[in-house]
């Protein structure tokens, strides 16, 4: 029944469903990295009270999925006390260099600090010596940066980690990171308010807001 049918949202759903099945579901005492080194209020809010832009959210995670499941991508636990944080590789060359691929419309000219911890923390639960990032673009662009191994990263992560573990517990939310990523962050209203005061707010703080 061609003329009855909405296709876009068969297409929306199972989409939807398929990305449903590649997800990791972790309890308090599990703690993705992805997690720790992003800003622990979206990964808060993503846990406990989610924004549904589901369709959104499928189409990115089945990309970066079929990507890590092609490289073969392995995901490894590393234990403290009951906390149990988890980490996962794009791909490891020669038993010993990690690469964590990035996605992005334009190549940067460094990479950022959330990509570096993330992959400083891939180094130490993997136990390798040599990591690198991996941006590319659409048009099959890409550039690495080298990842130097550092110790006082990786406890920043464990820091950060175990503080989540304990807000999760008693189901209570974390600061607000104020940062350049709020501006493309799909809770900035939860978090700052009205945009026009927020992205003032944001300016005063970084001198980073919309200044048109
Ligand atoms: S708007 Fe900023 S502080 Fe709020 S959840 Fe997003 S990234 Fe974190």
């Amino acid at each position: 029944m061609l003329g009855t049918r909405n296709f876009h949202k068969l297409i929306e759903d199972e989409l939807i469903r398929i990305s449903k099945n590649l997800e990791l579901h972790y309890d308090s005492n599990n703690i993705h990295v992805l997690e720790i080194a992003r800003c622990s209020r979206l990964s808060y809010f993503e846990r406990m009270d989610p924004l549904t832009d589901e369709f959104s959210n499928a189409v990115s995670s089945i990309f970066k999925n079929s990507l890590r499941k092609m490289l073969n991508g392995i995901t490894r636990e590393y234990k403290i006390e009951d906390l149990s944080i988890f980490a996962t590789v794009d791909l490891i060359i020669d038993n010993d260099l990690i690469i964590n691929f990035v996605p992005v419309s334009e190549i940067p000219k460094g990479p950022h600090p959330n990509d570096l911890l993330y992959t400083n923390a891939c180094m130490f639960i993997f136990e390798k010596e040599s990591g690198f990032v991996v941006y590319f673009s659409p048009e099959g662009k890409f550039t690495e940066f080298n990842v130097i191994k550092s110790k006082r990263m990786f406890e920043q992560v464990v820091r950060r980690a175990r503080i989540l573990h304990l807000l999760l517990k008693e189901k209570k939310t974390p600061v607000v990171e104020p940062s350049e990523l709020c501006f493309s962050c799909k809770y900035f209203q939860r978090c700052f308010g009205q945009q026009k005061e927020s992205e003032h707010l944001l300016d005063n703080i970084f001198g980073i807001g919309n200044k048109n």
